[in-house]
């Protein structure tokens, strides 16, 4: 029963962070790109995301097949996932609304670009990471599953590790000094405190 719960859980959590993304595709779909660095292996990456975090939880939530790698953790953990779903979209939700139109699913350079560093972005330069982390911690914590729990973790991780230099390297070259200084002034995933 407690499983049920989860799971409905993380698929309520799942469908809203459709919501908060969906009308900024809508609106961004008509910003020119400028520079395009959409390479095939950022491609593929994106792919493995779609089938890690989209496709295999809901094939787990809504069929039996993946039944057989089911494990089995302390309700407490559960309820940890639960708890940690609110900063998840809470931060998904400002990281999107933060970055306006400068915001894209891969990595670009838009027309009239310009360098956000405030709202979540004066405290961090990768809040939507953090949130997209905190997200796959959930999908562990709440799908019990070898293949559709981990999947989430493994491969926002891949793509993840892939794309965080490139995305800096790409910032550096586009906003040069004023790049650089922010990233002095912040870290990646978490509030730089001192
Ligand atoms: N890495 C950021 C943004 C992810 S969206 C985060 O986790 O919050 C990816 C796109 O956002 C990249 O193509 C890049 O063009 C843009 N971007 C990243 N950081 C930005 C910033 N501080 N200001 C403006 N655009 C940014």
């Amino acid at each position: 029963m407690i499983r049920l719960i989860f799971e409905i859980a993380f698929m309520v959590f799942w469908i809203s962070m459709f919501i908060i993304r969906y009308p900024h595709a809508q609106k961004n779909k008509f910003n020119t790109i400028q520079k395009d660095r959409k390479t095939n292996e950022e491609k593929i990456l994106l792919a493995i995301t779609s089938l890690g975090m989209l496709l295999l939880p809901v094939l787990y939530v809504i069929t039996p097949f993946l039944d057989f790698a089911n494990y089995h953790l302390p309700n407490a953990m559960g309820i940890l996932g639960m708890v940690l779903l609110s900063p998840a979209s809470i931060l998904f939700y400002r990281s999107h609304r933060d970055l306006g139109r400068n915001w894209s699913a891969s990595l670009e350079i838009r027309e009239e670009h310009s360098l956000v560093v405030s709202g979540v972005y004066k405290h961090m330069r990768h809040p939507m990471y953090t949130a997209i982390w905190i997200w796959v911690i959930c999908q562990a914590l709440l799908l019990q599953n070898y293949i559709a729990g981990l999947s989430g973790i493994i491969s926002f991780g891949l793509l993840y590790f892939l794309r965080v230099g490139k995305e800096e390297r790409m910032m550096k070259l586009q906003f040069g000094e004023q790049y650089v200084s922010y990233t002095k002034s912040t870290k990646r995933l978490i509030p730089n405190l001192f």
